[in-house]
């Protein structure tokens, strides 16, 4: 299958061309064809499957015939982060450059006089971000009733976000007539529930098989210390002994994680930057740059960025911690391996992270293999069981193993460990607070809810509630 058999105009097979896109992916293949046929297309496909190109080459087809009014988009493209909402504005810039169409973004942090200027010249392509999208509704600067084709993108991420009932009031602002192009990496039943109502007899394209990883990511599991300035020596050796890193991401759970890494990787000569939700949008769009041109090598990154990094050839993602929300390692690892390159994705996992590692291992049908000894079934039921002694006075847990087997003494109190390093400057993590509300703050890209994984008092499963430090 070649580009050509798919049925794009020859303007956007030049600029596939240009782009150097040789075969179409799995979802490219799939999703084409029906989109240019005007028919809804519901594509289960994450980040780094070549999703974006897989709606926007077919729009930019169809886009050729007509032209925008003013304040009345014929396009709109839906994005959950400011970050994704850049990404895929990029994506039209290069993929659209003969195009000669008006993009207008609508994303917080950029000002409403800006945007109404590229909306009031009628836009072809309107991306945006729902809360910033409903601001501009609720002005009055702006109809959606000359739409004539949704992109819902990211649609699990949205659900994560909370934005759906901002989905459902935009949907139902359309014209029915339009055609919807709906991507999720999961289908959960709130999203099956969207795709019900708002899809018409879509098309359905399964790029991989659901909350699968790519073949091309070779991933590890390494035994992490409980004590954190001895976890950030392991990682230091990880990283070290993995010899050539072009570049890497490295998540953490917790947004002062990121910001005390940054500093000590710094303080190890380590070329390093941080991103987190609580940057603003000028700090976060610096770092990702210098991060793509490579002036940075190591970008330390809480989940918010999961998602919404488009940075085609990562060779390493490590997890300092284990993702708590096992969807969260599919989406953090989907930034090596992209479009069949190879990558590496080592996660350091504490005793008291073996159940999460298990989820992991059954979302993704897969057994992750270690590397430098696997903790034996004796080490995890102590690790429990001095658990559930030691907790409530402390944090106490035991100690991991090294990477040669052997357990090791055990650690100071974590708590202790955490405060010997301040957070970096950079990062300026600021306290935990409740996800903004839209009116209060219109772009909801910040960090998921007060607690970095997303979990309250009531919906945190059993073997998560226990006392945790509070960064
Ligand atoms: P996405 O899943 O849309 O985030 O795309 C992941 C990366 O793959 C992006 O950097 C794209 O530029 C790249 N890409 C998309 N389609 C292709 C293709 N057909 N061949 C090679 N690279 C691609």
């Amino acid at each position: 299958m070649t580009f050509d058999d798919l049925g794009l105009s020859p303007k956007v097979l030049s600029a596939v061309n240009a782009a150097g896109f040789t075969t179409p992916t799995d979802i490219q293949a799939g999703a084409i064809p029906p989109a240019l046929e005007r028919k809804d297309v519901l594509g289960l496909a994450q980040t780094g499957s070549g999703k974006t190109a897989a709606f926007t080459l077919p729009m930019l087809t169809m886009l050729e015939k007509g032209r925008a009014r003013a304040r009345m988009p014929r396009s709109l493209i839906l994005e959950p982060t400011r970050e994704l909402a850049a990404q895929v504005h990029e994506a039209f810039t290069t993929l659209g450059k003969e195009h000669k169409l008006t993009i207008a973004l609508l994303i917080g942090g950029v000002s409403f006089a800006e945007q109404n200027a590229n909306i009031d010249r009628g836009a072809d392509v309107l991306i945006a971000t729902p809360g910033r999208l409903l601001d501009h509704i609720e002005r009055g600067k702006l109809m959606l009733h000359g739409i004539e084709i949704l992109v819902i993108d990211e649609a699990d991420r949205m659900l994560d976000m909370g934005f759906i009932p901002d989905i459902e009031r935009i949907c139902k602002l359309l014209p029915i007539t339009r055609q919807t192009l709906f991507f999720s990496a999961t289908m959960p039943p709130e999203i099956q529930r969207i795709t019900n109502q708002f899809l018409h007899n879509p098309a359905q394209i399964e790029a991989s098989a659901r909350s699968s990883t790519a073949e091309s990511i070779e991933q590890r599991l390494v035994m992490a210390p409980d004590d954190d300035r001895e976890k950030r020596d392991k990682l230091r050796e990880v990283v070290r002994a993995e010899g050539e890193v072009t570049n890497a991401i490295i998540f953490a759970n917790r947004k002062t994680t990121v910001g005390v890494l940054e500093k000590s990787l710094l303080k190890h000569k380590f070329n390093a930057g941080a991103l987190h939700g609580d940057m603003d949008q000028f700090s976060r769009l610096k770092t990702l740059d210098a991060f793509r041109a490579g002036e940075i090598s190591y970008l330390i990154a809480s989940d918010v960025a999961a998602r919404g990094l488009d940075i085609p050839a990562v060779s390493h993602v490590f997890n300092y911690d284990v993702p708590v929300h096992a969807e969260d390692y599919v989406h953090r690892i989907g930034r090596t391996g992209r479009a069949g390159r190879e990558g590496r994705a080592i996660t350091l996992v504490k005793m008291e992270e073996m159940r999460a590692i298990k989820a992991i291992e059954e979302l993704i049908s897969k057994t992750i293999e270690w590397q430098g000894g696997e903790p034996s079934e004796e080490d995890i039921a102590n690790a429990r069981s001095s658990r559930g002694r030691g907790r409530r006075s402390g944090g106490r847990s035991a100690g991991g193993r090294s990477a040669g087997g052997k357990p090791k003494a055990r650690s100071k109190p974590a708590e202790k460990a955490e405060r010997s390093e301040a957070p970096a400057k950079a990062a300026k993590p600021k306290s935990e607070k409740p996800a903004r509300q839209r009116n209060s703050a219109p772009d909801k890209s910040s960090e998921r809810g007060s607690d970095p994984a997303g979990f309250t008092q009531s919906n945190m499963p059993a073997f998560l509630a226990r006392p945790v430090e509070r960064a």
